[in-house]
């Protein structure tokens, strides 16, 4: 199945603390690509005005302060991912290595699906992850829907230099003419029309005097070239349909593979990197842009595309077509919801910026399709929380232990580590008391073998507290155990000499019932059972895991504190975080991030 990169094999040991200092190396082959075209100086002498625009306006400005110039272009139709946080660290974390500059830019240039909700959701995830596009005094937040007129004015141009025509097949004629892999297309009737008659033609499309799908503009390049994408691809349409941003200004909308060069170049991108599907696209790309150099459009250096594999994850979808129909068929609660890989439903899940960070440092930036195992994320998230998290103490399924010989009345306090990591932090403190809630797991009525934990006639550590000696339990009418009693060791109080004078093999966790605070506790697991839910095609509704969420009333040691978003370790169970939109420091609702250790296996 899986490996990440050159990871696997690099995976370090965890130390005594079960902690993986070890950063790992990920190898990004764009590294030395950008390295070369500095030494080069090939950016030498580029000019930035301040603001997109084609070479007449850039002709005018500074040299450009940003040694290079990359740019996150998503296209407002949906909620950012895991896969869109592995692109946002690429090109913000290389802009940022080479003392360059990363634009944020909305590819709108499709009239239907996108919008400002989405906009604004992208913004907000793009800062929450810790990048910002604002530099050298400019905002570097664009939208392709501001560069219309310029796409515009570049058809007319490249129309007027023979380079684009405008046809009138219909759109299953221009498919069944582009030919296939083993055979040339055939030219269009309308191939050799005059310029000045496409250019009219174009100018009518524009004011709306035709209907959709009745003409294109499409680039003359060779229709017998090897590369289909060369094959004279279409470059404008008619598309009567409200935009989001431009209104009703244009009813002719440029094709994805004609805008996305020319926004690049607009902007003066150098590096323009993104997935491996558009590497067929590169020739067009440099044909494009190459011919807009030649009529003076553009200023060379013109920006070069570069392609890596997506990143994928195991037991994970990343495709915003599967994400929006597990929403809208209410598989989850929503975009939010903490089991999905959105950046928003990662944020409510407790998932740190640094850790989604660190999650995609250690994956390779490469050219060869792999899939990144889980377990990665979720260690990326345990070794970020792991210096920091405040420590605590809760039961989920909880069970009554009364202390017999414990009086009545009687509590004292008990003292352990904020966090071990950091002394500093000091310690906290928690009342014992005569009855505590332990987890029903902790007891057995009958001891399997290596079972270190309460069973009648067993001594065990209430952490933090005194030995104690299981002494028995009591059932209710259909032999359920509700309740279980032990005595204590007066002598054997941690941090007291007498602590080590009884050896014990357990030790639980525990709170004082009188004192824990009641919480509703969500415990997540994998939204899919099956580590590849995507992959060819399966029905990956059918591979959803029906235990991805479990709900629990649990106790929670006293002076714990859920306001929104806080963050802890409950001793021996995990990472937990408040829920950011349901929970109050009066009625927690807590969601576990994660098990502190991989439970899932290899
Ligand atoms: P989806 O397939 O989920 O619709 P997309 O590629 O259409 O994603 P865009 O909004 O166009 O979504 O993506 C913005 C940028 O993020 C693009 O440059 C795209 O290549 C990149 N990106 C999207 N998914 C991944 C991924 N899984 N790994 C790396 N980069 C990704
Ligand atoms: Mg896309």
């Amino acid at each position: 199945m899986t490996t990440p990169g050159k990871l696997s094999d690099a995976k370090p040991t965890p130390d005594v603390s079960g902690n993986v200092a070890v950063n790992y190396a990920a190898s990004n082959f764009l590294r030395p690509i950008i390295e070369a075209d500095l030494a080069a100086g090939r950016y030498q002498g580029k000019r930035w005005s301040g603001h997109p625009g084609p070479a007449t306006s850039q002709n005018q400005g500074q040299p450009d302060p940003a040694r290079i110039r990359t740019r996150f272009p998503p296209e407002p139709n949906g909620y950012l991912h895991l896969g869109h946080a592995k692109s946002i660290c690429v090109n913000f974390g290389l802009a940022g290595e080479f003392g360059g500059v990363c634009h944020l830019r909305f590819d709108d240039t499709n009239p239907e699906k996108e919008d400002q909700e989405y906009v604004d959701a992208i913004a907000e995830a793009v800062h929450w992850l810790g990048f910002d596009w604002k530099a050298d005094g400019n905002d570097n937040r664009y939208y392709a829907s501001d560069y219309f007129d310029w796409m515009y004015e570049f058809a007319e141009a490249l129309i007027q230099a023979g380079h684009a025509y405008v046809d009138a097949q219909t759109p299953d004629q221009i498919r069944a003419n582009r030919g296939t892999l083993t055979e040339p297309g055939v030219n269009s009737p309308w191939r050799e029309r005059p310029a000045a008659e496409s250019l009219a033609l174009l100018r009518e499309m524009r004011d709306g005097q035709h209907p959709d799908g009745s003409l294109v503009l499409r680039a003359k390049i060779d229709m017998a070239s090897p590369n289909i994408n060369l094959r004279d691809p279409v470059i404008y349409r008619v598309r009567h349909a409200h935009h989001h941003r431009t209104g009703d200004a244009w009813c002719i909308y440029p094709m994805y593979t004609y805008a996305h060069p020319i926004e690049d170049a607009l902007e003066g991108i150098t590096h323009s990197i993104c997935t491996l599907e558009f590497e067929d696209q590169r020739p067009f790309y440099d044909w494009l842009l190459a011919r807009l150099a030649e009529l003076g459009k553009l200023n060379r250096p013109l920006p070069r595309q570069y392609e890596f594999a997506r990143l994928n994850v195991t037991y994970v979808v990343t495709s915003k077509r599967k994400l929006l129909q597990l929403v809208r068929e209410g598989h989850v609660d929503g975009w939010d919801d903490p089991r999905m890989p959105t950046l928003f439903g990662l944020r409510r899940r407790g998932y740190t910026p640094s850790a989604i960070r660190l999650f995609c440092d250690r994956t390779a930036v490469s050219k060869s399709d792999s899939r990144i195992e889980y377990s990665l994320l979720e260690q990326a998230v345990r070794d970020d929380l792991d210096p920091v998290a405040a420590r605590s103490v809760a039961v989920l399924d909880p069970i009554k232990l009364v202390i017999t010989n414990y009086p009545e009345g009687q509590s004292e306090m008990c003292q352990a580590p904020c966090n071990p990591h950091a002394p500093e932090a000091g310690n906290r403190e928690f009342p014992l008391t005569r009855e505590l809630w332990i987890e029903r797991d902790d007891f057995r009525e009958e001891a399997p073998k290596k079972y270190f934990r309460l069973f009648p006639g067993n001594l065990v550590r209430l952490k933090y507290g005194y030995v104690i000696k299981c002494t028995g339990c009591t059932k209710d009418a259909a032999g359920n155990v509700v309740a279980v009693q032990a005595e204590y060791l007066p002598e054997t109080r941690s941090g007291t000499p007498g602590a080590d004078s009884v050896k014990v093999k357990g030790n639980i966790t525990w709170v004082s019932a009188a004192h824990a605070v009641p919480a509703i506790v969500h415990l997540y697991d994998r939204l899919f059972a099956d580590p590849m839910p995507d992959a060819g095609d399966k029905d990956f509704l059918a591979c959803l895991n029906p235990n991805s969420r479990q709900t629990v009333r649990a106790w929670l040691e006293p002076g714990t504190v859920a306001a929104p978003g806080a963050t802890w370790q409950f001793e021996r169970l995990g990472y937990f975080t408040a829920d950011r939109i349901t929970s109050t420091p009066e009625a927690p609702v807590l969601n576990r991030i994660v098990t502190l250790r991989d439970s899932w296996g290899v």
